[in-house]
């Protein structure tokens, strides 16, 4: 028998990003093709990149640069590069860096094993199309191998808002989601294979509408038949857009019992006039209503948050209406950015803040969500919390899992297993994790 080849994928970014690494991972499978955790050994190196953070395609150029030596060891060694910054650049990657011989953008992952095909009679092979059909279905199934205890599922793709800082509706297209049967049969197949949480993901997973078998079905909708799959225990998803909160979302956190009560609800600003420029459509008002809202259905729900400083006029008075609205809301968990530039989006063109101004003021907004983070998280202690566990710790004995909120804990009882569910009483706040000992 041959030796299978060897693949080493990079990940970059955000949680789809993930999914997407392991679905590519599993296709190639099928290419003969395992993954190995080092590029010196590869045969295949696949850099799954992001556009969201400042200067990507030009980190992606000098990370492809690094790959030179390896690939003057080994000609046989195909690089390839997928994702935003692949969708982005296009063509112009394999002009710049000709030790590329793949560039595949997000939508067309299913294309991989013909185009790995190409690049071993050596040709390039260059996909960015948004194709009409539905690359999740032609993507070979997951195998039936074991897996950990949590995974994604990503449900929903692309983006119609247009903010005017973001590139995600341009390298992930149009808006589509993914039909209720093919979701929950894959929420079947990873419970079959140990999984016991799954996060459903989408740029904009609350303005789910996939085919349902009467009409299209609302996230909601999909969360309560997810709720029906035997062996599930934890149901979350992420990333929502305020506007796309409908009424059945809000009132499903206050009675489906699988939902776990925590929501990532990214607000990016608390000044209307800068929300306004940013192409939103909501106020800070509009969200601190939803907030209550959604607090009033579940009071102990953990929010987690996004946001931008510095976006281009943002004045200082702009930027203390965001301290206010974290003030008011108090995250659990919250993600803070520094305005960059995206060429070819809205603000992009616009007067920008000075870098200088823009650093104190997400340094200021850092140490509001740190110490409300504290805050939270010292409050759970002597509660009692229900903990999936994952993995071991970095102690002998130690077992680490996340509680319904999130928050990392460790116990140091041995008795418990990866993949166990179980009650905690917390008994101490560290750092960045929870102490406690199992009930
Ligand atoms: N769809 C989500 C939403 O509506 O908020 C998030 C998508 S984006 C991948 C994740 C986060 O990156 C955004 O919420 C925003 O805070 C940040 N981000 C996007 N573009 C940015 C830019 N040009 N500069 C700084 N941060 C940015
Ligand atoms: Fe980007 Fe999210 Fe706005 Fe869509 S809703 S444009 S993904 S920030």
């Amino acid at each position: 028998m041959s030796e299978p080849k060897k693949l080493y994928i990079k990940t970059y970014g955000c949680q789809m990003n993930v999914y997407d690494s392991e679905r590519m991972s599993e296709t190639l499978g099928g290419q003969g093709y395992v993954e190995t955790q080092s590029p010196d050994d590869a045969d295949m190196i696949l850099l799954n990149t992001c556009h969201i953070r400042e200067k990507a395609a030009e980190k992606v150029y000098s990370e492809l640069g690094r790959f030179k030596g390896l690939k003057a060891e080994k000609p046989d060694l195909k690089i390839g590069v997928a994702g935003c910054v692949a969708q982005a650049e296009g063509e112009e990657i394999m002009r710049r860096q000709p030790l590329v011989d793949l560039v595949v953008g997000p939508q067309s992952y299913h294309r991989l094993p013909e185009m790995e095909a190409r690049t071993r009679e050596g040709q390039k092979a260059l996909d960015t199309d948004f194709p009409e059909e539905d690359k999740f279905e032609k993507l070979k199934n997951r195998p039936k191998a074991k897996r950990g205890p949590t995974a994604f599922l990503t449900v929903q793709e692309g983006c119609d808002k247009f903010c005017a800082f973001c590139v995600v509706p341009y390298t992930r297209g149009a808006e589509v989601s993914r039909p209720a049967d093919r979701i929950i049969r894959e929420a079947h197949d990873l419970v079959e294979r140990g999984v016991r949480e799954i996060t459903l993901l989408g740029q904009n997973v609350n303005a789910y509408h996939g085919a349902g078998a009467n009409g299209d079905m609302t996230l909601a909708g999909l969360i309560w038949e997810l709720n029906k799959v035997d062996g599930l225990e934890r149901i979350r998803f992420t990333t929502s857009h305020p506007n796309d909160m409908a009424d059945d979302l809000i009132e499903a956190h206050g009675t489906c019992e699988k939902l776990m009560p925590y929501l990532h609800l990214p607000v990016q600003s608390g000044s209307d006039r800068i929300l306004k420029r940013m192409n939103r459509s909501h106020t800070a008002e509009s969200y601190l209503r939803l907030v209550e809202r959604i607090r009033a259905a579940r009071p102990d729900i953990m929010m987690s948050g996004d946001f931008i400083v510095g976006f281009p006029e943002e004045t200082e008075e702009d930027f203390q209406a965001t301290m206010d609205l974290v003030e008011q809301v108090k995250y659990g968990y919250a993600y803070s950015f520094k305005y960059s530039t995206r060429p070819g989006t809205p603000a992009a063109e616009r007067p920008q803040v000075d870098p200088q101004a823009a650093d104190d003021r997400l340094q200021r907004l850092q140490a509001l969500i740190t110490q409300h983070q504290r805050e939270i998280q010292d409050a759970m202690v002597g509660r009692k919390v229900s903990v999936l566990f994952e993995k071991s710790g970095r102690l002998p004995g130690q077992m680490v899992g996340k509680s319904e909120y999130l928050h990392s804990v460790h116990v140091s009882e041995a008795d418990v297993a990866v993949g166990e569910l179980r009650d905690v009483r917390i008994t101490g706040s560290g750092a960045n994790s929870l102490a406690g000992t199992l009930i």
